[in-house]
């Protein structure tokens, strides 16, 4: 019989940390600590299946499930000494969302459940704070409006605000118990006047919270947010009941937030906040400005508000110890939510801590030294993606900066743009390819359309650990938090502070890693990669199998991605040469050529161009292998297409241009992708192909006579689906290699490959093989082929595939395992076959991607190329895919 439910508390769990899949991260961790002996509230679980079944079965609970949970919540009374719905000491509860990875602030919470006319008064004589008790009431109910009836916040914001100035109150905390009383009265009318009856049994109050929080699993926040971070949508969330703990019942109560190591910077500092006499939510909401956890941090922050370690030593130096014993349990860096009741500590939440790459590398490297990993869990643990943080600009320090005010530096990287201050602003600014800056009071989870689109993220309230701040460093964007001499004055569209006053459109600059507001666009400087990162790149070189090359044609880009660590050119795409300065009118001559005679005098004008490009590349990347592949794309790529365009170029080489629209409209064609196009071009036309094998193998002989070492292109055909295609061209090749070798008195060691980049050519590897001394996976093409779906057309509709559930993830970012990659491991398999120790890479955009690489690596492919600042983030995913793939054999 499935269990649907899991308890803990009282020194004890059912579950466990490594249960997340059944029990949400948050579950299994209540779980893991509860079994620890630390201080946990003690509560139950219930399982994600429950959610799925939910939706399975027209919104339906399962069989059983009500049954357990108040077998449970009998266990909770027990453990309490309270009563769920009692007259005296009544049971409260906290109903929480957990899913298996954390989607913060992305779905539902209902606190301070079980509250009604009646229990709220034995609360009040229970806690002996009238006040208090009301004050929660009247919490409960908006967020039951707001969770399980679906009203928006401001419905009761409203009236909040309208009794408050009525009562002549300026803050919360100065209303009275009588006050919180009569506003409640007027929500139950706003209510029932809305149709909604308030549920006064606790029970339907329970299960509307948990039905509640099963469809939040579904709701357009959750939904972006599992879209952007390839999360499925048949997970479900668990849901954790509670026994409510209370960090508002006075001055000897508190709540807060810490990580056990500074999540943006990786020191290893107690890094946390907290609100005195607070509820749950307050300190993340970013309503209060919180409080430094530790002595040092308020010193280092200026603040004049006590700490923790200050107002509440005793609990302090517990949640020091709970902290020391949690980091050495876990091994890792932690996210700790906890609440003082009364001075007494207990423990919330404990999970993962989300930190900057850069605090991540040290992180890492730190634990590596002080024992408590070794360095292939270091190179296992960091996000490859994450490393793209890394390679963000910052300001240039020389640079004059006119700043306007100071937040917290939460996360890090430097941005110019506009100023935009709505998340719809941001969108349809990004639309039209302007640059903005998402200037905010705070944010919430309804923005975070508008924070994708944006450069940075500026707000004037909330902390580091505050939406703004955990979801940008989530998704590696600069932000600056809490800049508190900034205001948003949403009335006139403008950011005013002493002495500023901005209007919306007004360009401004963030730096996430200081802090700092400034006026005006910045000089930007690339990143200086640390220690740290040199450390983990050096463990991850020592871990992995896979090589990693580069895809680059550019001297600036074979540098760049040299200096990155690439081992070799994957994939040069020689038709990008072509584009440059002079040389696309005479590419245009040689295309437009009538007869064989006048295409060649244009390819003699190209040779020494191609030459040039190819000893530079050579010499950049000498050592490496470097694979060069033939011309590519149909011609009429090359060819002008507007009217005007068509004039100019027309008058630049000397012909008519009503001759010039003739010839392109021969060459016109209806599927160029799957048109005259690759190794067909050079089965048309072999003078080309000719040109360009003799210009590497001069440029190899140049190079290698530059250098002293030898070089050893590879040659690279393109869209092969034939074997009789890579005969033909291999025979072009292999007649210029021997009259270059004859002319020049020097030996070329080369290779002659092909891309499996067509469905045909991975079917007929084993017969490819026998002519093919390399293959290198065009997955670009392979993915288009395969699926018969335009590369450059299906952004219009994959989007939609990925919304409705037809398809998880798009196929030209992430490999397409059982289809395309099914082809891959045909093609390697068979190509072995014929040729044991074919060599195998890949050299389509997903050999850049963390997920593709991990495939690769099962498919026992031998490198892949990727773009040159992609480097660092192949060469980490190969070393985990090697770790990876090592622990499943
Ligand atoms: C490919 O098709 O995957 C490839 C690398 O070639 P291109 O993107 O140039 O077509
Ligand atoms: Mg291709």
């Amino acid at each position: 019989m499935t269990k649907w439910v899991y308890s803990f508390g009282g020194g004890k769990a059912d579950g466990r940390a490594d249960m997340a899949d059944r029990l949400g991260g948050k579950g299994a961790n209540l779980a893991e600590m509860s079994a620890l002996g630390l201080p946990v509230p003690p509560g139950l679980t219930i399982v994600a299946d429950a959610c799925s079944y939910y939706f399975q079965n027209g919104h339906a609970f399962p069989d059983g499930l009500k049954a357990a949970v108040v077998e449970g919540l009998q266990r909770l009374e027990s453990l309490t000494g309270r009563k769920f719905g009692g007259n005296s000491r009544p049971l409260l509860l906290a109903v929480r969302s957990g899913s298996r990875v954390s989607m913060p602030g992305m779905m539902d919470t209902v606190l301070n459940l079980g509250l009604n006319d009646e229990t709220v008064l034995a609360l009040a004589a229970d806690t002996d704070d009238a006040r208090f008790a009301w004050d929660s009431y009247r919490r409960f109910i908006e967020m039951y409006g707001g969770v399980v009836m679906g009203l928006g916040h401001d419905v009761f914001e409203e009236i909040l605000e309208d009794e408050k100035a009525r009562l002549g109150r300026e803050q919360d905390t100065e209303m009275t118990a009588e006050e919180w009383q009569g506003l409640i009265a007027r929500y139950k009318e706003m209510l029932a006047e809305e149709g909604f009856g308030f549920p006064g049994d606790p029970m339907a109050q329970l299960w509307g919270a948990v039905g509640a929080i099963f469809a939040s699993w579904m709701n357009h926040r959750a939904v972006t947010y599992r879209l952007m971070h390839n999360i499925p949508s048949d997970w479900g969330t668990a849901v954790n009941i509670q026994a409510m703990v209370f960090g508002n019942l006075g001055n000897s109560s508190a709540t807060g937030v810490a990580f056990t190591r500074n999540p943006s910077t990786g020191l290893k500092e107690l890094y946390g906040e907290f609100l005195v006499n607070a509820q749950g939510e307050d300190v993340v909401a970013g309503i209060r400005t919180p409080q430094s956890i530790t002595e040092k941090a308020r010193i280092e922050t200026g603040s004049d508000r006590p700490s923790l370690e200050k107002v509440m030593p005793e609990a302090f130096k517990e949640f020091l110890n709970v902290c020391n014993k949690l980091e050495a349990h876990f091994r890792d860096m932690l996210d700790l939510e906890f609440t003082i009741e009364r001075g007494k500590l207990w423990m919330l939440q404990v999970r993962i801590g989300k930190r900057t790459a850069k605090a991540a590398l040290k992180i890492a490297v730190d634990m590596v030294e002080e024992g408590l990993i070794t360095a292939a869990d270091a190179v296992d643990r960091i996000d490859p993606a994450s490393l793209d943080q890394l390679l963000h600009p910052t300001i240039d320090p020389a640079a004059r900066r006119d700043i306007i005010g100071t937040g917290l530096p939460a996360s890090p990287g430097a941005a110019s743009g506009e100023i935009i201050f709505t998340s719809e602003g941001a969108v349809a600014a990004e639309k039209e390819g302007r640059k903005v800056i998402l200037v905010r009071t705070e944010t919430s989870p309804e923005d975070i359309h508008g924070m994708q689109a944006a450069e940075g993220i500026l707000t004037t309230r909330g902390g580091m650990t505050s939406h703004a701040a955990v979801v940008a460093r989530g998704m590696g964007l600069p932000c600056v938090c809490g800049v508190g001499a900034l205001r948003v004055d949403m009335r006139n569209r403008e950011l005013v502070g002493p002495g500023i006053k901005l209007k919306e459109g007004d360009i401004i600059s963030i730096d996430g890693s200081s802090g700092h507001v400034l006026k005006g666009v910045q000089p930007m400087l690339q990143p200086e990669l640390s220690g740290d990162f040199e450390r983990i790149m050096g463990w991850a070189d020592r871990i992995r199998r896979m090589r990693v090359r580069t895809n680059a044609e550019t001297p600036s880009d074979a540098r760049a991605a040299r200096a990155f660590g690439a081992e070799g050119i994957g994939l040069c795409r020689t038709e990008h040469m072509f584009f440059e300065g002079g040389r696309i009118n005479v590419m245009r001559e040689m295309i437009l050529a009538e007869t064989v005679e006048k295409r060649r005098e244009a390819l003699d004008q190209l040779l020494p161009m191609q030459r040039a490009d190819f000893v530079e590349l050579f010499e950049i990347m000498h050592g490496t292998p470097v694979t060069i592949r033939l011309l590519d794309p149909p011609l009429h790529e090359f060819l002008p297409k507007s009217d005007d365009e068509i004039d100019e170029v027309a008058a630049q080489i000397g012909m008519q241009p009503f001759h010039l629209r003739e010839r392109i409209d021969a060459l016109h064609e209806f599927n160029p992708m799957l048109g005259h196009r690759g190794c067909r071009l050079h089965i048309s036309h072999p003078e080309i192909v000719e040109m360009q094998a003799r210009a590497i193998f001069e440029a190899a002989v140049e190079a290698a006579r530059e250098t002293g070492e030898a070089v050893e292109p590879e040659i690279m055909v393109p869209v092969v689906g034939l074997k009789a295609e890579l005969d033909y061209v291999k025979a072009r090749i292999d007649e210029v290699a021997r009259s270059v070798i004859a002319e020049s008195g020097m030996d070329i060691a080369y290779l002659v490959g092909t891309m499996i980049e067509l469905p045909r050519a991975a079917l007929r590897a084993h017969v490819i093989a026998e002519v093919a001394e390399f293959f290198s996976y065009g997955t670009n093409d392979l993915t288009q082929t395969t699926f018969g779906m335009s590369r450059d057309d299906a952004s219009s509709f994959l989007p939609t595939y990925i919304r409705k559930g037809i398809i998880d993830r798009d196929p030209f970012v992430n490999l397409d395992f059982d289809g395309v990659g099914e082809l891959i491991k045909i093609a390697a398999e068979r190509g072995r076959r014929t040729r044991p120790g074919l060599k195998l890479g890949i050299c389509g955009e997903h050999g850049g991607d963390p997920v593709s690489i991990a495939f690769c690596e099962e498919s026992g492919l031998d490198y892949v190329s990727c773009s040159p600042f992609r480097v660092p983030i192949a060469k980490l995913a190969a070393a985990q895919a090697t770790i990876r793939n090592g622990k499943k054999r």
